[in-house]
């Protein structure tokens, strides 16, 4: 059965609107205020209930259930079969590469084909429902970042021409994926009393524990489906090959594990070194960049198509990497003097810059 829902007010996307959802902020404005204090945390303490949201995004109303957790009501309203996805990285993945989602536009489905397959599982009678994790809005329930990111899915869901529901978890409890909390919510909440037949629901997310997934392989989207009960899939399973590039894991300093590329990552070090000496600064922080991405990369590399979706390996590096297996060495390099091969002990080795130092420590 759906929570009850009140009309809330309709309201502005300002510090009040904020408030209202926010009791840490409220109280902290409360004790500036002096007398009205008592008065004003009861009525925050009571704002426990569902509650809709009209402001400042374009669509249907979300409704929040403070303290963190936030949803959209698609269609249909119940369904046995459950097609389930994370956002980020599963569906789309942000169009301007920035770390964080820079406007409602910002975004770029993972591949050309997800609009269609997403679309076919909902012609099937599939209820689609997707579980995102969003702490980016924490407490601001109703502020700026999460108008930005109501609007965005929004968007998606217009492009994508599907209404689903979707719930954003936004703290950083039970209901942020692996934790289930969300699932539960759905099927308690938001799926007209019906009762998922698990055997035929899945959910698809990029968090796989795969070495290369977000956060240095972070798995919190199996562990979810796991915990839901349902099966798990990974994009590419789903959608097929990703059509963006994709970011590397390089792990901290004195964190790496085996180097399966030694000769390469040495060898784009020197490059980096090259080109550093001639002051081209910028060619030299990419290769920089690439020789530990083919270091810390997960297997031994034996074409450049291997790393043609990994974010920071270009065309330039990609020649690179073709050059040096089928040559052993790069002309760039043999005529500034040759390639030094990295050896276990570095005895005869050249003298490393601090970069290949770390480089080869795990030769
Ligand atoms: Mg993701």
């Amino acid at each position: 059965m759906p929570p009850r829902k009140k009309k809330a007010p309709e309201v502005d996307d300002d510090d009040d609107a904020d408030e209202a959802l926010n009791p840490k902020t409220s109280g902290k404005k409360d004790n500036a205020g002096g007398d009205e204090k008592p008065k004003k945390r009861q009525r925050v303490k009571k704002e426990k209930e569902p509650e809709e949201i009209h402001t400042a995004h374009e669509g249907p109303a979300w409704t929040v259930v403070p303290p963190s957790l936030m949803y959209r009501e698609g269609e249909p309203k119940s369904a046995e079969r459950i097609a389930a996805f994370d956002l980020d990285g599963t569906l789309v993945v942000i169009k301007s590469g920035a770390q964080f989602v820079t406007n409602p536009d910002d975004f770029k489905f993972f591949n050309k084909d997800v609009p269609k397959i997403v679309k076919e599982y909902a012609e099937k009678g599939y209820k689609v429902v997707i579980f995102s994790n969003q702490a980016g809005i924490g407490k601001q329930l109703d502020g700026k970042m999460s108008v930005k990111l109501r609007q965005r899915a929004e968007n998606m869901l217009a492009k994508m021409g599907v209404d689903a529901t979707v719930l954003y978890a936004c703290g950083k409890d039970n209901f942020r994926k692996p934790g289930t909390g969300m699932w539960d919510f759905f099927v308690e909440n938001l799926n007209g009393g019906v009762s998922p037949d698990k055997a035929e629901c899945f959910f698809v997310g990029d968090a796989a524990g795969r070495p290369t997934d977000i956060q240095g392989g972070t798995d919190s989207d199996k562990k979810f489906a796991e915990g839901a009960g349902i099966a798990f899939k990974t994009p590419e399973e789903c959608f097929g090959e990703g059509a963006n590039k994709k970011g590397a894991y390089i792990p901290p300093a004195g964190q790496e594990g085996e180097n399966h590329n030694p000769e390469m990552s040495a060898a784009f070090e020197q490059l980096a070194d090259h080109f550093a000496k001639k002051g081209e600064g910028f060619k030299a922080n990419a290769l920089r960049k690439s020789s530990k991405i083919i270091a810390a990369h997960p297997a031994k590399i034996t074409a450049s198509s291997e790393l043609k979706n990994t974010a920071g390996i270009g065309k330039g590096s990609m020649a690179y990497i073709d050059e040096f297996l089928q040559s052993g060495t790069m002309s760039v390099l043999e005529e500034a003097g040759g390639f030094q091969k990295p050896s276990a002990t570095g005895e005869g080795a050249a003298k490393p810059s601090g970069e290949q130092a770390m480089a080869l420590k795990f030769l």
